[in-house]
């Protein structure tokens, strides 16, 4: 077979530890042998961005802009620990957060889904995307101990100035408040993700907020949700046969709880955190859970939604076993190469993508897998492969397609 060709590079990020090792074995059996792959190397591996202060996770950032897709390892977010293991001039901050302000985007996450891996709630046919807003509300909170009597107010001072003020309470003995915000440009924003990624997956958005209670914070998301959507998304859900549909987030939880899944579901930024939590613990394992970075202007950075499973690593360094799942790791390049594919109208690259899921799938349906997910498939007599066996095995089954 002749090598597939790309004519726009991709943005490949690399990383840290069990998922650095996972990186190059699907490139060395998966990837090369049948594309020239053409991609922009980036190294976010903890060492290279301490040596480059940082910089190139910003370059990464920046070529994803410009060529429109990107594919991400799993990197080290330092804490303390890290400072010593590495060695590092200062505690760099998350890669993700960077990448993502840099391209403003929403995070998309849904299941992969594999027959003898079903489930906990047994109507979820299909995978529920979960779109998390990331920005503001209690995790930019501003937040005080009330010691005692008194009076608590929220106070608005314009440029010029002029205040505006609103009671909160009038205390009688000690309590708490709590400051809020968000921001209409970035609800928009994260309104246009949510529609752009649905036009682009052909799925309906569902999304939920109390507006019922709060009639101006949560209210404002209900309202701009709206005429985004009216002015700018309505006639392309249409054609498409899409739908938007917005109710109270308890409904929204208990329609979830009913329905068959196919979906996506947008959620303001605490809902997000606590509700694919939820998702992704009821599909089984985060080893096959995906993720996508959308910006508002259609950039995607894909990548898998675990960590560098740090503790896998260091049993590789030690020359013992190990058994990490690769799915997401896979899942993120085929998603990287299937867009690539799309917007340069590279068939044969999409077609190949396709066929690398519907391979690395068949594997596990025909019982052979990670330890993660033998621990909990309902398919019997399974053989349990290590990280390398398993992706050769994902390569035999290709082989067999090809
Ligand atoms: P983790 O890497 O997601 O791993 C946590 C545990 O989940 C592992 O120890 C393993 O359980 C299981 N697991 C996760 N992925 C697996 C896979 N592919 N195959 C098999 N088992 C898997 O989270 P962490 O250990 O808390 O974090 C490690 C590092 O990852 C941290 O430095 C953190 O900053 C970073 N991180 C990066 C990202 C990102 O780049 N997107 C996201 C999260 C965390 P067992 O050990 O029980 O087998
Ligand atoms: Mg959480």
């Amino acid at each position: 077979m002749e090598k597939i060709k790309m004519t726009t590079p991709l943005v490949e990020m690399d990383g840290d530890e069990m998922t650095r090792i996972l990186w190059q074995m699907i490139k060395d059996e998966l990837l090369t042998p049948y594309i020239d792959l053409n991609t922009e190397y980036y190294d976010l591996g903890l060492k290279h961005r301490n040596d480059t202060d940082d910089k190139v996770t910003v370059e990464s950032a920046e070529a994803t802009k410009k060529y429109g897709v990107a594919v991400k390892c799993a990197t080290i977010t330092p804490n303390a620990a890290r400072m010593d293991e590495y060695d590092l001039k200062e505690m760099w901050k998350s890669p993700n957060g960077t990448i993502r302000a840099i391209l403003d985007g929403t995070v998309f996450r849904s299941p992969i889904q594999v027959k003898g891996i079903e489930p906990c709630v047994k109507n979820w046919k299909k995978p529920i995307t979960l779109a998390r807003h990331a920005y503001g509300d209690v995790y930019k909170n501003a937040e005080m101990r009330i010691p005692g009597k008194g009076k608590a107010e929220i106070v608005f001072t314009d440029e010029n100035g002029k205040e505006s003020r609103q009671i909160i309470h009038n205390f009688d003995g000690p309590g708490i408040i709590q400051g809020i915000h968000n921001t209409d440009q970035s609800i928009k924003s994260f309104a246009r993700c949510c529609f752009t990624y649905a036009v682009d997956t052909k799925q309906s958005v569902w999304f939920g907020t109390k507006d019922t209670i709060s009639k101006k914070y949560d209210h404002t998301f209900k309202d701009i949700f709206q005429e985004i959507f009216d002015q700018e998304y309505k006639t392309k859900f249409d054609e498409l046969g899409i739908e938007y549909f917005y109710t109270l987030i308890d409904d929204a939880v208990a329609r979830v709880m009913k329905a068959e899944g196919g979906f996506i579901w947008a959620c303001k930024n605490y809902d997000g955190d606590v509700m694919s939590d939820m998702v992704s613990s009821a599909c089984g394992s985060l080893a096959m859970m995906t993720s996508v970075l959308v910006s508002p202007s259609g950039v995607y950075e894909y990548e898998a939604a675990h960590g560098t499973v740090q503790r896998h690593y260091y049993k590789h360094l030690k020359g013992e076993d190990t058994s990490t799942n690769s799915v997401a790791t896979i899942f993120a390049w085929t998603g990287a190469l299937k867009k690539r594919g799309e917007l340069d109208g590279n068939q044969a690259l999409s077609v190949f993508a396709d066929k690398l899921e519907t391979a690395t799938l068949s594997t596990i349906e025909n019982g052979k897998m990670t330890k993660d997910l033998a621990l909990i498939t309902s398919i019997e007599d399974v053989t349990v492969l290590n990280s390398q066996d398993f992706i050769k095995e994902i390569r035999n089954t290709l082989e067999k397609m090809l």
